[in-house]
């Protein structure tokens, strides 16, 4: 990498950022272009992220990543938030264009792509997703445009109440579901596609988000965490065909990365560097 005056500057903003894959992935794609840029992680503790956005200007980046915690915090530091992201209420891309900063949130787009790379039509399907936090926001505003209904659980009912009501100000197809829904047989065997969008299964000891007893082979199984959770082991065993998240992050990030440069990301690139570091 040859650093020179003329380098320009991405990153990412969260808080813990050593364990992101986003700058193995975004280097090598600037590498393979001989685009003149780098990506660096910046670890932001939560009272300092309005000074970090401000740098952003000060240091003339050309953009950042915002992951957790400060997805949802940073939008009332830019200058502009893209319709999306402001209906999602959190952003995951800034670019930087003459220290007017724009807010992007590219995690929803990210998901459907990688379903559409995998040929997983959510068309006229019913979707069950789980979880109601800033991601399940992202991919819920995806899914629920395209789904002949969206099947919303989550373990705090005010939280999901809320996403159920801002998403059917759009779509008017999005139903809450119950705890005995998700352990129930009858309701289960009527979903096409199941989403994880909650942290359970980060952990090898959490419990499954839903009964994968009555997983059958008509389901696609989704988890937006990137390995092969205990959900997904138990849904291929039982013939589902399955997704992680891997394909979300790498998603995500080509559509940053085409945000801030402009220019065709070179996907094969970008997920060989994702899988690199991913092992
Ligand atoms: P978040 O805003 O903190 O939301 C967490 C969600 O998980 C909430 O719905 C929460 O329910 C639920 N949850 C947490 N612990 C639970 C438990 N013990 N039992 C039942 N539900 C529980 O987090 P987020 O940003 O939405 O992220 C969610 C997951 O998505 C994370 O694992 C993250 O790794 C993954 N993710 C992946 C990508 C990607 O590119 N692949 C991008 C973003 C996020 P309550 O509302 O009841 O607390």
């Amino acid at each position: 990498m040859n650093i020179s005056g003329k380098t320009k500057i991405a990153g990412i903003f969260g808080h813990p950022v050593e364990h992101s894959l986003s700058p193995a992935m975004h280097n090598a794609a600037f590498a393979h272009l001989n685009l003149d840029y780098c990506y660096v992680p910046f670890s932001v503790a939560p009272h300092l992220l309005k000074q970090a956005v401000e740098s952003i200007r000060a240091l003339d980046l050309a953009g950042v990543n915002v992951t957790v915690p400060h997805k949802e915090n940073v939008l009332p530091f830019l200058d502009n938030v893209s319709e999306d992201a402001s209906f999602i209420g959190a952003v995951n891309t800034i670019k930087n264009i003459n220290g007017n900063l724009t807010g992007y949130n590219t995690d929803g787009q990210g998901f459907m792509q990688a379903l559409a790379e995998q040929g997983i039509e959510v068309k006229g399907k019913r979707v069950l997703m789980v979880g109601a936090g800033g991601a399940a926001r992202a991919v819920g505003h995806c899914l629920c445009k395209e789904a002949s209904s969206l099947y919303l659980h989550n373990r705090g009912i005010e939280r999901g109440g809320a996403l159920k009501q801002h998403l059917n100000s759009i779509s008017g197809n999005v139903l809450s579901v119950d705890d005995s829904a998700i352990m129930s047989r009858d309701f289960l065997s009527g979903m096409d596609i199941i989403v994880n969008a909650t942290s359970l299964g980060l952990k090898s000891d959490d419990p499954l988000p839903l009964n994968a007893s009555l997983l059958g082979d008509k389901h696609v199984v989704c988890d937006l965490i990137y390995k092969k959770t205990p959900l997904l082991l138990e849904a291929s065993k039982a013939g589902c065909r399955t997704m992680d998240g891997l394909g979300m992050l790498l998603w995500q990030g080509v559509l940053a990365f085409g945000i801030w440069t402009g220019v065709t990301p070179p996907v094969e690139v970008m997920r060989e560097a994702l899988g690199r570091g991913h092992k």
